[in-house]
C-alpha cells in the first residue's frame, strides 16, 4: 500500500507513545501510515531537553519492569531501562527508612536490556516470595507489619490481572483501610508509593487502578529508560519506514476520510486515529469524554556533591512540603549527568506553590538531610493535564474502535501511564487492522504475556 504527501491508507494524528507504536504494527503489516505531529519532535509527554549535558526529562517517568509492553512493543528492543535501588526510602520524622524491598531472584543493579528485563521480571513474578528484607522499623512499623507487608504484596503479585479488575471498586483512599495493613505501613508505605505511581495526591483514583499499580509495583522493579524518557519514542520513531512521521504539522480538523493541516492542506486516508491527549482529541472529535487531569511539575537540581541515598526513590510519608518524590537521578542513570556532575530530580504534584523553587529547596533540604543553598535549579517543567485521572468506575480498556475507519488511542483509553498508552495503541493498531482486512506481521498484535 502506498502513502504519498497528500494520502495514506491510515493517519495517525499525534507522535506520542500510544500513536508511533501503532505505527509500528501497522506498517510492519503492510499499510501505510502518516504520522501527523504538531510539535517540532516526536514524544509528546515524554519529552528530554539536553541542557549543558544533562538529559533534563519533562516528566519524572517511574516505569515498572514488570510492564508487559515495554518488552512486547515492537521498536523498543535496544531499550535500555535503569533500575533503582530495591524498594524505596521512605521520609518520616525527619528520618530515612528502606522498606518495600521485594527480594529477588536477579537482584542485581545494573543496565539491562529489554529482553532481559523481561526475562527477570517474569522470573521474579513466578519465584516464591520471600519476607521483605527491608528496615522497616520503629515509626514506619515493626517486624510483624513489615512480615504482613511482604505477604499482601506477594499475595497481589500473584494475583491474575483479571482478578484484580474484578474486584470491588472504590477510590483507593477508602480501600486502603481493607487491606489488612497496619495504620502505620499505610500512611509510611502505601499511601506514599500510590501516590507517587498515580500522580494522585487524593488518591481519588479507582481502587482497581491503585491494586494494579502495586501490582506492578511487586511484580518487577522501579526503573526509567537510560538517557531519558525520549528515549523510548525515539527508539519507536526511528524503527518506522523513513518519511511515516511528519513533525510540525497540526492537524485543525478530521474526520474518516481526511485531515485538514495548518501547514500542509488536506491530506487523505482510508482510516483515522486520534492519537493525541484527551483534551486534543475532543477537540477534533467533539463527545469524547475529557477526564480531569492530575497536574505535575517536574525540577532538576545539581548539587555539588550526591546526596546519601544512593539510587533510590525517596518518598515523603509526612506530606511536609511540596514534593512527592525525588531521586539522584545521575546515581539511577548515570547518562543524564556530564561525568562527575549530580542531578536531582524532584516531582510535585497538584498546583504547585507559588514560590517554586525556594519551597521545594527547603522540602528537599529536610528530605535529604542536607542543605540545598548551593543547589543549582537547571529546569522546572510543569504540565496541568499530565496524567488523566483514574476516578471510579475506570475502565482500563475503553473502546478504541469508535466506527469502521475512525479509531482513537492514548493513555485516556487505558491506563494513565506509559503502559496504558502503549497498550491503546496496539489495541487501536489491531482494530484497524481487522477492519481492513490485513493480517499483522508475526509477533505483531498478539496477545501479551500475563506479566503484570
Ligand atoms: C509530568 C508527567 C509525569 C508523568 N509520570 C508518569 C509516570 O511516572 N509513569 C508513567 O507510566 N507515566 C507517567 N506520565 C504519563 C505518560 O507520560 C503518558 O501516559 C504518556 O506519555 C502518554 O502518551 P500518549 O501517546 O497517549 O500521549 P501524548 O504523549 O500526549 O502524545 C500526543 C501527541 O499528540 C500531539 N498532538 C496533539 N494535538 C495535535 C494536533 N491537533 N495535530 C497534530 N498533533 C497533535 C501532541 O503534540 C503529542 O505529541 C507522566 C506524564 C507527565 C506529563
Amino acid at each position: 500500500m502506498l502513502s504519498t504527501a497528500h494520502h495514506a491508507d491510515v493517519v495517525i494524528i499525534g507522535a506520542g507513545i500510544a500513536g508511533l507504536s501503532a505505527a509500528h504494527l501497522l506498517t510492519s503489516a503492510g499499510v501505510s501510515v502518516s504520522v501527523l505531529e504538531a510539535g517540532p519532535r516526536v514524544g509528546g509527554r515524554m519529552m528530554t531537553d539536553e541542557v549543558d549535558g544533562f538529559r533534563l526529562d519533562h516528566l519524572g517517568p517511574l516505569l515498572n519492569t514488570s510492564y508487559p509492553e515495554l518488552y512486547a512493543t515492537p521498536g523498543l528492543d535496544g531499550l535500555v531501562l535503569r533500575n533503582f535501588d530495591p524498594g524505596v526510602l521512605v521520609h518520616s520524622e525527619g528520618r530515612r527508612y528502606r522498606t518495600g524491598e521485594i527480594r529477588s531472584p536477579r537482584g542485581a543493579r545494573g543496565a539491562r536490556g529489554a529482553r532481559g528485563a523481561l526475562k527477570a521480571a517474569r522470573a521474579l513474578a513466578s519465584a516464591p516470595r520471600a519476607p521483605l528484607s527491608g528496615s522497616l522499623t520503629g515509626a514506619m512499623g515493626g517486624a510483624i507489619d513489615h512480615a504482613r507487608l511482604g505477604v499482601a504484596l506477594a499475595r497481589l503479585a500473584a494475583t491474575p490481572r483479571a482478578r484484580v479488575l474484578a474486584r470491588p471498586e472504590r477510590a483507593a483512599l477508602d480501600a486502603l483501610s481493607g487491606r489488612g495493613l497496619s495504620a502505620r505501613t499505610l500512611n509510611g508505605f502505601v499511601r506514599p508509593l500510590l501516590t507517587a505511581l498515580l500522580s494522585d495526591p487524593a488518591l481519588g483514583t479507582s481502587s482497581r487502578c491503585a491494586d494494579l499499580a502495586l501490582r506492578g509495583y511487586a511484580s518487577g522493579r522501579l526503573c526509567v529508560p537510560s538517557g531519558g524518557s525520549a528515549t523510548l519514542p525515539d527508539l519507536l520513531a526511528a524503527a518506522l519506514p523513513p518519511g511515516t512521521v511528519r513533525t510540525g504539522v497540526h492537524v485543525t480538523s478530521a474526520d474518516i476520510t481526511a485531515v485538514r493541516t495548518k501547514e500542509h492542506g488536506e491530506i487523505g486516508c482510508r482510516s483515522l486515529l486520534l492519537a493525541t491527549g484527551a483534551g486534543a482529541a475532543a477537540e477534533l472529535l467533539p463527545g469524547l469524554r475529557v477526564p480531569p487531569f492530575h497536574p505535575v511539575t517536574v525540577l532538576h537540581h545539581t548539587a555539588p556533591a550526591p546526596p546519601p541515598t544512593g539510587a533510590s526513590l525517596l518518598l515523603d510519608a509526612d506530606r511536609s512540603g511540596p514534593v512527592a518524590h525525588t531521586a539522584v537521578m545521575s546515581e539511577v542513570d548515570p547518562s543524564r549527568a556530564p561525568h562527575g556532575r549530580v542531578l536531582i530530580s524532584s516531582t510535585v504534584l497538584g498546583t504547585p506553590p507559588a514560590d517554586l523553587d525556594r519551597t521545594v529547596r527547603t522540602h528537599l533540604a529536610a528530605l535529604y538531610g542536607t542543605p540545598t543553598d548551593d543547589w543549582e535549579l537547571l529546569a522546572a517543567h510543569h504540565d496541568p493535564e499530565a496524567v488523566p485521572a483514574m476516578a471510579p468506575p475506570h475502565d482500563p480498556q475503553r473502546p478504541v474502535r469508535l466506527l469502521a475507519g475512525l479509531y482513537v488511542c492514548g493513555d485516556h483509553r487505558d491506563t494513565g501511564s506509559v503502559q496504558g498508552a502503549l497498550s491503546s495503541g496496539r489495541r487501536a493498531a489491531g482494530a484497524i487492522l481487522t477492519d481492513l482486512g490485513v493480517q499483522p506481521a508475526s509477533g505483531g498484535t498478539a496477545a501479551l504475556p500475563e506479566a503484570a
